[in-house]
C-alpha cells in the first residue's frame, strides 16, 4: 500500500492562481491506510483568506455577474464532463487521501457528478413569481445570488460534499471560497483547478486550506462573506452559528447524527439484515447518516441478530484501493482511538460484543487506521455509546416490544438526520415515518439520497436542506419588487 503521488505539493487557489501561503508554511496530508505522508499542502494565513474573499467579491460583481444563467448552465455541464473524463484518477486520489474503499468512492463520485448536473440544468430555471396585488400596483419577485459564500466541508465525503455545495452556489450566481478539511484537501484543490479549465472566471472559485479553528473561523467571521454553508460536527456548527451572528450571515448547517434503523417482526429479514449491515458499515461508519442504533423487535431478535452478525463478519476490511474491499481505513489514528474508547464505554455500560470489537489481526493492516465492523448488544438506551455520535464502524443493537416504544426510543437523541424502517406492513411504514423526527426516512432501503431529494436534519442535526431545489433557493435572496402603475399619481398623506 506504499504509494506516492505524481504531485506532492498542493497550493491554495486564489483568484485563478495556485499560490503558496503568505507565511510560506505548509502541512502534510496522509494516506490513512498506511499513515504515510501523501503530499504537502499550503497552510493559509488570515492574509490569504482576505485575498481569497477579495477575489470572490470582485468576481461576484465583475466577471461572474456578467455571465448569463444559460452560460452558467453550460460551464457547470463542462465541469461535469471533465469530472467524468478524469473519473478514475479523481477516485483514486480521493481513496488515497480519505482511506475509503475505492468502490464506495466511485459510487460517491457518480452521485456528485449527477448532483452537479442536476444544478447545472437548474441554473437557468431560477424563477420569481407575480403576486396578485390591488389595482394600480404590480408585484414581482426575483431570486438573486447572495454574494460570496464560504463553503466549509468535512473529511468523510470530500468530493461529494464539496460539489454538493459548489454546484448550487455557482448555479445561483454566487462566488465561493471553499475550505476542505485539513485531513482531505487534495480533491477539493484539484476540482478548484478544473473549474478554471471548465471556463469559470478567476476568482469565482477559490480554495483555501489550513486549520479550521484558525482560518475556518477567520473565514466565518469575515465581513466580505455573505453566506456560510457548513457540514461537520454539531459542536463546530454551534460555534459557527455564534460567530455568524455578529453580521447576521446566511447559514446552512448539516451536522451530526445518531440515526435509528428499526426492524419490525414482519420485515423481510434477509433484506433487512443485508441493508442494515450497509447502513452502518458503509464508509466504515464514518457517515453522518450511519444508522448506528439498530432496534430489533423482540419476537425476531435472535434470528435477525444472528443473520446480521453473520453478514457483518463477511465484510472485507483492507486495502482501500482493492475493488474487493468493503470497509477501508478510518481517517486517523485518533479516530481509531475514539472508536476504541466508545466500545470500551459500551462494555462498561453492560454491552456485549457480537462481532468485531478490535483492530483486524492481519499484519499488512497494522500500519493503517483499520477497525473491524463491530456490533454491541446493549439494553441501556441512555448510555453514552447509544446517545453520542461515534463516527466509526460500531452499531448498538437494542430490543423493543411495541411500535410506540420504538418510536419513543428512536426520537430519544439530540439528533434527527435519517431513520430507516424495515416492515412489510404499508400502514405501519407510513405511520411510523410520520412520527420519526428526522429530515429523511427510508423504508425497506438503506439508501437515502438521489439528486433532487432534500437531505438535511431536524433538531441538532442542523437546518436547511441540500441536494434538492430547496438548496438552490437557499443560495439566493428573495426580492419583492412593487411597482405603482395607476394613471393618477399617488399622494398617500393627501397633502
Ligand atoms: P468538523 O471537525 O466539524 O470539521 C468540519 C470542517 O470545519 C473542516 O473543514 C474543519 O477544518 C472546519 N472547522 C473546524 N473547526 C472550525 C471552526 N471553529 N470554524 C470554522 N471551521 C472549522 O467535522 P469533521 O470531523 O471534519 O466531520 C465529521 C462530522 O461531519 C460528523 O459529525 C458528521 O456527522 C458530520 N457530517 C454531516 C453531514 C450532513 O449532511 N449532515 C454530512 C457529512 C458529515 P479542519 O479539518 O481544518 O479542522
Amino acid at each position: 500500500m506504499g504509494i506516492t503521488l505524481e504531485k506532492t505539493h498542493y497550493q491554495l487557489l486564489i483568484n485563478g492562481e495556485g499560490v503558496d501561503s503568505a507565511s510560506g508554511q505548509s502541512f502534510e496530508t496522509h494516506n490513512p491506510a498506511t499513515n504515510e505522508a501523501l503530499a504537502s499542502v499550503a497552510k493559509a494565513t488570515p492574509e490569504d483568506v482576505d485575498k481569497a474573499v477579495a477575489a470572490a467579491r470582485e468576481a461576484f460583481s465583475g466577471a461572474w455577474a456578467r455571465i448569463s444563467a444559460a452560460k452558467r448552465t453550460g460551464l457547470l455541464f463542462k465541469l461535469a464532463g471533465l469530472l467524468r473524463e478524469r473519473f478514475e484518477a479523481l477516485a483514486r486520489l480521493e481513496s488515497l487521501n480519505n482511506g475509503k474503499a475505492i468502490t464506495s468512492v466511485k459510487g460517491e463520485l457518480n452521485q456528485a457528478i449527477e448532483e452537479l448536473e442536476f444544478y447545472a440544468g437548474a441554473a437557468n430555471k431560477i424563477m420569481g413569481s407575480t403576486v396578485p396585488v390591488p389595482y394600480g400596483f404590480l408585484n414581482y419577485t426575483l431570486r438573486e445570488p447572495i454574494g460570496v459564500c464560504a463553503l466549509i466541508v468535512p473529511w468523510n465525503y470530500p468530493i461529494l460534499l464539496a460539489l454538493r455545495k459548489l454546484a448550487p452556489a455557482l448555479a445561483a450566481g454566487n462566488t465561493v471560497v471553499l475550505k476542505p478539511a485539513s485531513a482531505t484537501p487534495l480533491t477539493a484543490l484539484t476540482i478548484g483547478e478544473w473549474c478554471l479549465e471548465a471556463g469559470l472566471p478567476p476568482g469565482t472559485v477559490n480554495v483555501i486550506t489550513g486549520p479550521g479553528v484558525e482560518i475556518g473561523s477567520y473565514l466565518v467571521k469575515h465581513p466580505g462573506v455573505d453566506k456560510i454553508s457548513f457540514t461537520g460536527e454539531t459542536s463546530t456548527g454551534k460555534e459557527i452559528m455564534r460567530m455568524a451572528a455578529d453580521s447576521i450571515k446566511r447559514l446552512s448547517l448539516e451536522l451530526g447524527g445518531k440515526s435509528p434503523n428499526i426492524v419490525f417482526e414482519d420485515a423481510d429479514l434477509e433484506a433487512a439484515a443485508a441493508g442494515s449491515v450497509w447502513a452502518i458499515f458503509y464508509s466504515a461508519g464514518q457517515s453522518c447518516e450511519a444508522r448506528s442504533r439498530l432496534f430489533v423487535q423482540d419476537s425476531i431478535y435472535d434470528r435477525f441478530v444472528s443473520l446480521f452478525v453473520e453478514k457483518a463478519k463477511k465484510l472485507r476490511v483492507g486495502d482501500p484501493l482493492d475493488p474487493e474491499t468493503h470497509v477501508g481505513a478510518l481517517i486517523s489514528p485518533a479516530q481509531v482511538q475514539r472508536v476504541e474508547s466508545y466500545v470500551q464505554a459500551g462494555l462498561s455500560a453492560g454491552g456485549r460484543v457480537l462481532c468485531g470489537g478490535g483492530r483486524p489481526p492481519e499484519p499488512s493492516l497494522a500500519r493503517g487506521n483499520f477497525y473491524l465492523p463491530t456490533a454491541l448488544a446493549i439494553e441501556d438506551h441512555r448510555a453514552k455509546v447509544t446517545q453520542e455520535e461515534i463516527f466509526g464502524p460500531v452499531v448498538t443493537i437494542l430490543r423493543f416490544k411495541s411500535e410506540a416504544e420504538v418510536v419513543a426510543l428512536a426520537n430519544d437523541v439530540i439528533y434527527g438526520l435519517v431513520a430507516t424502517l424495515w416492515t412489510q406492513d404499508v400502514g405501519r411504514a407510513h405511520r411510523v415515518a410520520g412520527q420519526i423526527r428526522s429530515g429523511v426516512v427510508t423504508i425497506n432501503t438503506p439508501f437515502t439520497v438521489f439528486p433532487g431529494l432534500p437531505f438535511g436534519g431536524y433538531k441538532q442535526s442542523g437546518f436547511d436542506r441540500e441536494v434538492a431545489l430547496e438548496a438552490l433557493h437557499s443560495y439566493t435572496e428573495l426580492k419583492s419588487v412593487l411597482v405603482f402603475v395607476r394613471e393618477k399619481p399617488l399622494n398617500p398623506f393627501g397633502i
